[in-house]
């Protein structure tokens, strides 16, 4: 269905006819130049007709090579054809005794070879390109046409400015499948919903013309045209929801998912594609928040947040979609400034290549679902670093870093980490993981019970920010927490008067009674350094020491401590 807006531009017919004219009027003169007498004056040069024979007969060829290399078969039939009915007219004239025709006869059979090996050589090439693209556009677990299939197919319809709507579809606690059962059998899940979705639409039950695409792990989306009115529109979407409730079984096991369904539609909705997306996946956000069983929601305008939180999410799933995500490292020092580790921070840049600051998407990718795509790329990047790092220089330090609460309380969490760890034979001691308080208050059960699964592998814990939310210190001892972060608000204030130099000197001192050790952060100035090393801060993040830097920058340090330490 997608070749119908495939990028590669089809020769347009007419000029497959003024070829074969071209070609005809060629033929027609070599076969009058070939025997005229006559000469015509160029350039007041007189000129013998017949040495004009082989311009015409060039060009005639020069036709049929053109008719392969653009129409391919139908060029190439035509071009066969043309040349072998050239051949009875040429015989005739040598049983006639009219030997001159030889050369033509050669000719023919030299540009026949020529255009079968041209229409092989070109078919090959398309043949490869074509599976070069299938392989470009398939969503390789599912065989279903993948994210840039559906957003080629969107644009398409766009530029055609056909009306249709955009549905996407995400599977509620899927992580439950990969989490009981292992990711084979999620695996397993992906595939048969996916079958079970194409067969709906391929059967054309839905009513509407519906192109089913795999989004990326448990999204799906589902172009729906074709449809009369917003009622069937509704009809064909919930036919998609209604194939769920159908149970699957893997593994002898029996299950039963629910999705969450957003969508919005093109023209009434979006005007252009990364809106309509935006569009759809609040639709889907809100049918999530509303009920975790299975809701379909039509996008509305109250939706979407304020237009520049709407372009700020385009940007991320751009910036996401097109690796232009990665991370810079801060370093952390002990008081004696002996390097301690890193803090991972993410960075993004936008399609013109500006920086934007995590202050900025990083609340926006957290209200719209995406933060934990921003967490894993940074998780994966950091640690593949600075593994190679740890293993280089057989160095201790540590790398932190952070997670946001959705990501920290979404099922899979753990298994992420571990992933990462084996992937980057980074040890677990070396790695910790940031989070703010307000995990404890959000979802206290689901937090301590992940945190214990993470120090169980080893990971330690550190409390970002701390002092800024409403921890108290009942859940401080709940969580078997290894480092507090106190938030640089604090540090800054710290010069204003003595007694907010004595309540950082009281975080560090409970800390310390807790068991945790303390990181100042936003350390700036010598003498909030030196204030610090007075109330026994355990170490120091901040640009006094160390500004966020990219990789490169980050192993030259670990270069020169490990020379320093010998
Ligand atoms: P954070 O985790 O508290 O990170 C420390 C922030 O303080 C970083 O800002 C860092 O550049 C800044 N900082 C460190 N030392 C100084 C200093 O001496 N002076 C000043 N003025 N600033 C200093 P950044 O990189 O802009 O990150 C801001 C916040 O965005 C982070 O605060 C964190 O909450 C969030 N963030 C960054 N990367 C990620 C990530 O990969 N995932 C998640 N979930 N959040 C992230
Ligand atoms: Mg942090
Ligand atoms: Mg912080």
């Amino acid at each position: 269905m997608l070749d119908e807006f495939s990028s590669a531009k089809a020769a347009p017919v007419w000029g497959f006819f003024v070829l074969v004219a071209l070609y005809i009027t060629g033929v027609v003169m070599v076969n009058k130049t070939s025997v005229s007498d006559g000469v015509i004056l160029i350039f007041d040069q007189p000129i013998a007709h017949r040495s004009l024979t082989g311009a015409f007969s060039s060009i005639s060829n020069l036709c049929l090579v053109m008719l392969v290399v653009l129409y391919k078969k139908p060029g190439f039939y035509v071009s066969l054809f043309a040349l072998a009915t050239s051949f009875p007219a040429l015989i005739t004239r040598i049983l006639h005794h009219n030997y001159t025709v030889i050369p033509g006869i050669f000719v023919n059979c030299v540009m026949i070879i020529i255009i079968i090996i041209i229409y092989r050589t070109t078919s090959r090439s398309a043949r490869y390109q074509e599976k070069m693209r299938d392989l470009a556009l398939t969503d390789r677990l599912t065989g279903l046409p993948n994210r840039y299939a559906a957003s080629e197919m969107m644009n398409g319809l766009i530029q055609k400015n056909e009306p249709f709507a955009f549905a996407v579809i995400n599977l509620n606690y899927f992580k439950n499948i990969n989490n009981a059962m292992g990711q084979q059998a999620g695996d397993k899940a992906l595939i048969q919903i996916g079958n079970r979705w194409q067969k709906l639409a391929d059967d054309g039950t839905t009513g509407t013309n519906d192109f089913v695409a795999s989004q990326s792990g448990n999204e799906f989306s589902v172009i729906i045209r074709d449809y009369a009115s917003e009622e069937q529109l509704r009809n064909s979407v919930e036919r998609y929801a209604d194939a769920l409730k159908e149970k699957i079984v893997i593994d002898d096991s029996d299950f039963v998912l629910t999705a969450s369904i957003g969508y919005a539609t093109f023209p009434g909705d979006a005007k252009d594609g990364d809106t309509l997306l935006n569009c759809a996946y609040s639709a889907m956000i809100q049918a999530k928040k509303m009920d975790h069983t299975g809701l379909i929601c039509r996008f509305e305008t109250g939706m979407l947040g304020s237009s520049h939180t709407i372009e700020m999410e385009s940007k991320i799933r751009s910036a996401l979609d097109n690796g232009r995500f990665f991370f810079n490292l801060q370093p952390q020092f002990d008081m004696d400034h002996k390097l301690r580790g890193f803090e991972a921070l993410a960075r993004m840049k936008d399609e013109n290549g500006q920086f934007i600051s995590p202050g900025e998407f990083i609340p926006v990718a957290e209200k719209a679902g995406l933060v934990d795509r921003i967490d894993h790329e940074v998780l994966i990047g950091a640690t593949a670093f600075i593994g190679e790092m740890v293993q280089k220089y057989h160095s201790d330090v540590i790398l932190s870093v952070n997670a946001s609460v959705r990501h920290l309380l979404r099922n899979g969490f753990v298994d992420e980490i571990r992933e990462a760890l084996n992937s980057s034979g980074l040890p677990a001691e070396q790695l910790e993981i940031e989070i703010t308080e307000s995990v404890m208050i959000d979802s206290v059960e689901k937090a301590i019970e992940c945190i214990h699964q993470l120090t169980e592998l080893g990971v330690h814990i550190a409390i970002d920010d701390f002092g800024t939310g409403y921890s108290s210190l009942s859940y401080l001892n709940t969580f078997p927490v290894d480092v507090l972060k106190v938030d640089q608000s604090f540090i800054i204030k710290m010069h204003s008067g003595e007694a907010s130099k004595q309540y950082v000197a009281a975080i560090i001192a409970i800390g310390h009674v807790m068991n945790f050790r303390v990181v100042a952060e936003g350390v700036e100035e010598t003498d909030q350094l030196e204030d610090l090393k007075e109330i026994g801060c355990d170490y120091i993040q901040g640009f006094l020491w160390g500004k966020p830097m990219s990789p490169e920058d980050a192993a030259k340090l670990m270069e020169e401590e490990s020379v320093r330490c010998g």
